[in-house]
């Protein structure tokens, strides 16, 4: 996996190949909880790969403005969660989550990030349900 050159199934998803273009940028799993938790702010791309991805939150998202920084920290979440959650069921865990649990914990992570900021606190009731 990531690049080792061996050809493994996605773990999210029904036939996926496991790596990083599909795991970030074509998987079900993961554009689900992209579009889901983005869905107050923009239609999120359906980017091909990683890098498309990363290239358009970058041009999306530059900047101070409160919708630049919603973008950015619910993206981060989601990245972090995706993440997390590929490696529990890599390691054989029973305590898998949905996309749809995936989404409740990012949202529950951002009230939490928001009560510990004043300004996100802002950004999010504007921009995160
Ligand atoms: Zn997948």
């Amino acid at each position: 996996m990531w690049g080792i050159g061996t050809d493994t199934a996605c773990l999210m998803c029904p036939g996926g190949n496991e790596s990083r273009d599909h795991l970030f940028a074509m998987c079900s799993f993961s554009r689900y909880v992209f579009a889901t938790v983005m869905r107050k702010i923009c239609l999120f791309p359906e980017a091909l790969t990683w890098q498309d991805q990363l290239q358009w939150v970058i041009r999306a998202w530059s900047g101070s403005s409160d919708k630049a920084k919603a973008g950015r920290l619910l993206w981060r979440l989601s990245l972090n969660y995706i993440w997390r959650e590929m490696n529990i069921r890599q390691y054989g865990s029973k305590h898998v989550c949905s996309p749809v649990q995936i989404v409740k914990k990012i949202k529950d992570e951002r009230i939490l990030i928001a009560q510990n900021n004043q300004s996100m606190l802002s950004i999010g009731q504007k921009f995160i349900e």
